[in-house]
Formats: C-alpha cells, sequence, structure tokens
C-alpha cells in the first residue's frame, strides 16, 4: 500500500485530497465543513455559514440534532445489524409506528433514496402482472418531465436530463415520459391498459423546486383511480416538513398509493428510505423477491422513529409554513426591487428558488459564491437557478439575518 501523508488542516488541503482522490462525480462550492448545529455549519478554519441547502433537505430536523443522534448512539452500542436473516427487536416497533404515522398498512424498508424508487417500481410492476392482469413483460411506469429520483441505471432511464442519462444506456425498458403539470396529456398516456404506475415528485425538487398549478396533484390521482394504476408519490425531498405539510400531498388532500420517503427521515444522520403501501400492493412481494442487507437495521429504525417524533414534537412543518410564506414574500420583494438579475422566484414552504438572469458573465454559481463569502451556503441547479431549503429548525430572528443577506448580495450584482 502506498503510504500518504494526510494533513487536512486547511480548506485548500481538505480540497485537493477530495479532487486528487475522488471520483469527480461531483462540483462542490469551495468550502470545507468541519461541524454543524441546527441551521449553522463551520468550516475547518471556523468560520460560520447558515445552510440554506440542509443537504437536499435530509437535515430538516437540523445538525446533529440531539435527539437523533442520540438515538443512534445509542443502538449503536446495543445492536448495529443483524441483516434480515434474522428478526430483531426495533423493526417491529418501527414498522407500528411508521405506518401508522403516515397510515399505510406495511412499510419496505431500504437504505438509500434511488433504492427507495427502485423498490417502489418492482412493486408497481409485480402489481400490474398479478393484480391488474398485465401481460408477462408488458408493465409501463409513467414518469414526469424533468423528474430527478436518483441514479440508478433505471431511474435515470426515466431521466430527462441530458447530463444524468448520457452514455449510460442501454436503458430499461417500460418507461414513458409525461409533460410535468399537464393533466390533459397524463389523461392520454392512462388510456393504454399496461400501465403500471405513475410516478411523480409533488413538487420537483432538483428541476429547481417547480411547483405545479394548485388541484394538478388531485386531478392526476382521480385520473390514476379511473385507469386502476397506482398513484406513486416521490416525497423523499418535498415530504417531512420540507413544504409545510408533512407531505405536499397533503395540500390537496392526496394519500398515494405507494410513498416513497428518504432523507429527512434519518434527519440526516444515516441513510434510511423507506416504502409504505397497502396490503395488496406491499403482499406482491414474497420472500426471497427484494430486500437489502442493511435495510431496516436497528440503527435505521430507532434513528427514523427518533427523526419521525422531533419533526413532530418541533411542530416543524407548521414552522416551514409559517416562516415559508414570509421567505417567499421577501424574495418576491428582492425581485420586484430587481427584477433585471431576478427573473422569478418560487416555492412552498421552506422549499423556495430564485431564478437569476445571466448578467455581465455571472450567473447562479456566482452569486452562490459571493453568498458563501458573506456566510450563507446555497447551491445552484441547472445554471440559473439557487434553491433556498434551510433546515426547517430555523428561527424567524435567523430568517431575518439570512433574507438581509440574499438581499444584500443579490444587491452587490
Ligand atoms: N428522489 C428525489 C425526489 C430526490 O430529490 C432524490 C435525491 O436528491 C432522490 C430520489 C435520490 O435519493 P438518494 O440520493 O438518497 O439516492
Amino acid at each position: 500500500m502506498k503510504a500518504v501523508m494526510i494533513n487536512k488542516n486547511t480548506s485548500q488541503q481538505a480540497i485537493e485530497l477530495e479532487d486528487k482522490y475522488g471520483a469527480h462525480n461531483y462540483h462542490p462550492l469551495p468550502v470545507v465543513l468541519e461541524r454543524g448545529e441546527g441551521v449553522l455549519v463551520w468550516d475547518v478554519e471556523g468560520k460560520q455559514y447558515f445552510d440554506f441547502l440542509a443537504a437536499y433537505s435530509a437535515v430538516n430536523q437540523g445538525h446533529c440534532h440531539p435527539k437523533i443522534t442520540a438515538a443512534l448512539i445509542e443502538q449503536a452500542q446495543k445492536l448495529s445489524l443483524t441483516s434480515r436473516a434474522f428478526y430483531n427487536d426495533s423493526l417491529g416497533e418501527y414498522e407500528i409506528f411508521i405506518t401508522s404515522y403516515f397510515g399505510y398498512d406495511k412499510v419496505l424498508p431500504m437504505n438509500t433514496g434511488a433504492e427507495g424508487v427502485e423498490t417502489a417500481l418492482k412493486l408497481a410492476r409485480k402489481w400490474a402482472y398479478e393484480k391488474k392482469g398485465v401481460a408477462e413483460n408488458q408493465a409501463k411506469i409513467i414518469v414526469c418531465e424533468g423528474n430527478f429520483h436518483g441514479r440508478t441505471i433505471t431511474i435515470v432511464s426515466a431521466s430527462s436530463d441530458p447530463d444524468a442519462r448520457k452514455n449510460f444506456g442501454p436503458y430499461t425498458p417500460g418507461i414513458i415520459t409525461v409533460p410535468y403539470n399537464d393533466t390533459n396529456a397524463l389523461a392520454e398516456l392512462l388510456k393504454d391498459k399496461t400501465v403500471a404506475g405513475f410516478l411523480i415528485e409533488p413538487v420537483q425538487g432538483e428541476a429547481g423546486v417547480v411547483v405545479p398549478d394548485a388541484g394538478y396533484l388531485k386531478k392526476c390521482y382521480e385520473l390514476c383511480k379511473q385507469n386502476n394504476v397506482l398513484f406513486i408519490a416521490d416525497e423523499i425531498q418535498s415530504g417531512l416538513g420540507r413544504t409545510g405539510k408533512l407531505l405536499a400531498c397533503e395540500h390537496e388532500g392526496v394519500h398515494p398509493d405507494m410513498l416513497i420517503l428518504g432523507k429527512a427521515l434519518s434527519g440526516g444522520v444515516y441513510p434510511v428510505s423507506a416504502v409504505l403501501a397497502n396490503d395488496d400492493i406491499m403482499l406482491c412481494i414474497k420472500p426471497g423477491q427484494h430486500g437489502s442487507t442493511y435495510g431496516g437495521n436497528p440503527i435505521a429504525c430507532k434513528v427514523a422513529i427518533a427523526a419521525l417524533t422531533v419533526l413532530k414534537e418541533e411542530q416543524l412543518s407548521e414552522n416551514s409554513e409559517h416562516l415559508g410564506k414570509f421567505l417567499l414574500n421577501e424574495l418576491k420583494s428582492i425581485q420586484a426591487d430587481y427584477p433585471e438579475l431576478v427573473r422569478t422566484v418560487r416555492g412552498k414552504g421552506l422549499f423556495c428558488a430564485m431564478i437569476i438572469n445571466e448578467r455581465n458573465g455571472k450567473n447562479a454559481w456566482d452569486i452562490c459564491i459571493e453568498l458563501m463569502k458573506n456566510g450563507l451556503l446555497a447551491k445552484p441547479t441547472h445554471g440559473d437557478i439557487i434553491r433556498f431549503a434551510p433546515p426547517l429548525v430555523i428561527t424567524e430572528e435567523q430568517l431575518l439575518e439570512c433574507i438581509a443577506i440574499i438581499r444584500k448580495v443579490v444587491k452587490s450584482f
């Protein structure tokens, strides 16, 4: 083995290490974080920042939430992993907790968001063959243009983003794409009797916090019901308080046939994802037909119970709804003052975005660099969009400080 001198005392050294020894599959802002607490994070030089990405909404409960980390530590010292070859004394407790919490018969536990999505797609296909009577190998899944559901081969097969897809073919068949926010187009596609499921993000996160028209989700759900097609909600990013309700589907009273959760299901301390569904769907998968070594491990179970408990105890959905309205109004006021730079703002709850016009060769990345210098971390998406999604534990006072930073930076451009 090669001897390597490791000295990552400064940001520059840490960046160089990642650059030299890590795959180049990300393009991070040049900030090296060492510590976090609530809404705040600190870099290795000790500079403090507001985290306005919250690990893509995994850290809704705030960094290093004491109740969630305590659950992690306690269980890690007792029993961490058994695999599903044996029962463990945490899984059943978690299963009754999460199914009652969201109102489903059963849960299938996985680890990452992408695995949750894959699980839901497998379940939908199995259901289509065994319950709906679709002929073998004919089942189709409808996905939305602009979607982001993860990075596996099947999921990138469902993507319309050239970066996510190009040179990763051949793609998984049986996936058809419908424009987002277009119920007429969906109604047309649903005429095909081989459609098993409709997979949707109730708010498209990675696309740049795209919020569909009021009534869209409800109409999609009704169309699915009329055509015996499963309505599958990917709430990995939009769920768990982010949009001002526990689930974004709740804004329209929709209870999905399958619900996919991840990210904040652990409050950012552990990879935990889940698919929830009722028995008629979930029991289509039998022993040996799906699983994961780590899925449903005791640490994940205890952590998820703690993370969901914190969401309710601290009324984080309510905080997101209340402060989200305030944030959006303030962003609208910034837009009104600087319309040449800020083309649009949009959002729901503490899930907002600002769309930037490129000016004098400066784009959203340059604004994020300036925000960073001023103590606020946000990440651009698609070149011209900046997402603002802080941990939901943010206070009004902190938010005011953050809005002042955003206003100052926009003004400076
Ligand atoms: N689905 C949605 C809506 C997401 O936003 C993401 C991640 O950003 C995923 C799925 C994939 O989750 P993971 O990165 O944990 O695989």
